[in-house]
């Protein structure tokens, strides 16, 4: 088989950079994965109770760049959607991002309307603080807080979910869930926050719906790649393991899903809810209440962190630390030096913990460089997330 392009995963690095090379330049593209299915990790489907669920955890779409969103909006139209999560904290639930509702929640009445004050007072409403930055604090009241979010948000979830404390993780791990100094219970605060009509999986065959584009599911590229003539390969997959891990194995984090359907219409009050202190799971997705769906009967999942073993579970989560991006560098040194053709994208090539905006935003922009490279203009002008 001969086609131009080889591009590795059906996620949405692969798919958005399939859709924009078959339908703006007129090249063949061949996706191939390794899974029976495309859409990568935000795939979604129907359970065996008629259920739409996600199958590698919830995925809610959420993004600032008008680029981005028009750009899927070609594919999707949307139901709007507001992320709530709520965490139990010592036999209650509270809001997270924790917020003065939290506070409130969680804090004697006095306490609460006298740490709200000094959280305004030093920060100003609607300030977002990363919890490691108001450790720092040396106002008592503020310490107090902040070791307090410490211990019952972050320290125990963090545990589990990475094996590691919040300080021993780059700090922007943590910081992605700030203390929010406002009453705004939503978990983003985006301009664009929705989910597929229709399902992430739906949108993805639009995506890639293009008389250029060819997919070969349940093919792992290293059993194809000798079969098939092509100019130019894109590889999504962990870099590391594309290089045989010749600097070493990086880091990831891998997931259990344990899905349950239960015979009641409502399981939790948020769509999700998260146990940073109990049990080995740290978070429960209900469904329904992110897709809209009405049934008589729900689908939760609970979600089990545990260690990435190669060939035995996923990959989900690059592990952000310092040491590991310096590892990650020594891969990227070697895919300059291949430089015959190969790019590498997406959050298990580039090593980042991207959202899905921001794995589109990187596809768009990696193939403005392809266009660049080739010289050919095309009507669409990307901007990264
Ligand atoms: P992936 O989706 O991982 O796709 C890579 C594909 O490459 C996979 O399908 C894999 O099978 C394939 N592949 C790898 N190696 C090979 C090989 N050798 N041969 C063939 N195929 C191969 N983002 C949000 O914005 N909002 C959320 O709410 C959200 N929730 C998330 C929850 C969880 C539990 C996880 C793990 C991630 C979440 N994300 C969320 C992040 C989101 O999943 C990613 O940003 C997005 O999926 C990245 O797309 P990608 O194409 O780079 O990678
Ligand atoms: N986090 C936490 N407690 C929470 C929520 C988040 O400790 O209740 C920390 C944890 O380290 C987590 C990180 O903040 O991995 C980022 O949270 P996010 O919800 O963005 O994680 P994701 O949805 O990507 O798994």
């Amino acid at each position: 088989m001969k086609v131009d392009w080889l591009i590795v995963g059906a996620g949405f690095t692969g798919a958005v950079l399939a859709e924009r090379i078959a339908s703006q330049l007129n090249q063949k593209v061949l996706v191939v994965d390794r899974r029976d299915h495309i859409g990568g990790n935000a795939y979604d489907h129907y359970d065996e109770h008629g259920i739409l669920v996600h199958k590698y955890g919830p995925h809610i779409f959420h993004t600032n760049s008008q680029n981005i969103w028009e750009y899927l909006s070609r594919f999707t139209s949307w139901r709007p959607y507001y992320h709530h999560v709520q965490a139990f904290v010592e036999g209650r639930l509270a809001p997270v991002p924790f917020n003065l509702n939290s506070l409130e929640a969680l804090f004697p009445k006095t306490l609460a309307e006298r740490v709200e004050r000094r959280l305004i007072e030093r920060f100003g409403f609607g300030a977002k603080v990363p919890v490691l930055k108001m450790l720092d604090e040396s106002d008592a009241d503020l310490k107090e807080l902040a070791t307090y979010v410490y211990r019952n948000i972050f320290e125990g979830y963090t545990t589990k979910q990475w094996g590691l404390k919040p300080e021993e993780l780059d700090p922007s791990v943590t910081g992605r869930v700030p203390v929010f100094i406002s009453r705004d219970d939503s978990y983003f605060q985006d301009c664009f926050q929705a989910i597929p009509r229709l399902g992430y999986t739906e949108m993805f065959r639009r995506m890639l719906s293009h008389p250029n584009i060819r997919i070969l599911l349940k093919t792992d590229y290293r059993g194809v790649a000798e079969e098939i003539a092509f100019s130019g390969m894109v590889f999504t997959g962990p870099i590391d393991e594309y290089f045989d891990y010749l600097h070493g194995a990086l880091p990831y984090r891998s997931l259990r899903f344990e899905f349950r359907n239960e015979p009641t219409s409502s399981f939790q009050q948020t769509a999700q809810v998260n146990y940073p202190n109990e049990h080995g799971f740290t978070r429960i997705t209900e469904f329904k209440q992110l897709t809209g769906q009405q049934s008589p009967r729900t689908t939760i999942a609970y979600e089990y962190p545990e260690a990435h073993e190669p060939g035995i579970n996923e990959p989900y989560y690059p592990v952000p630390k310092t040491e590991h991006r310096e590892r990650h560098d020594k891969y990227l040194r070697e895919a300059q030096r291949i430089n015959d053709g190969v790019m590498f994208a997406g959050r298990l090539a580039d090593y980042k913990y991207y959202n899905m905006d921001q794995a589109v935003g990187r596809a768009l922009k990696l193939f403005e460089e392809i266009c660049a490279r080739s010289q050919k203009s095309v009507g669409f002008t990307a901007v990264s997330a």
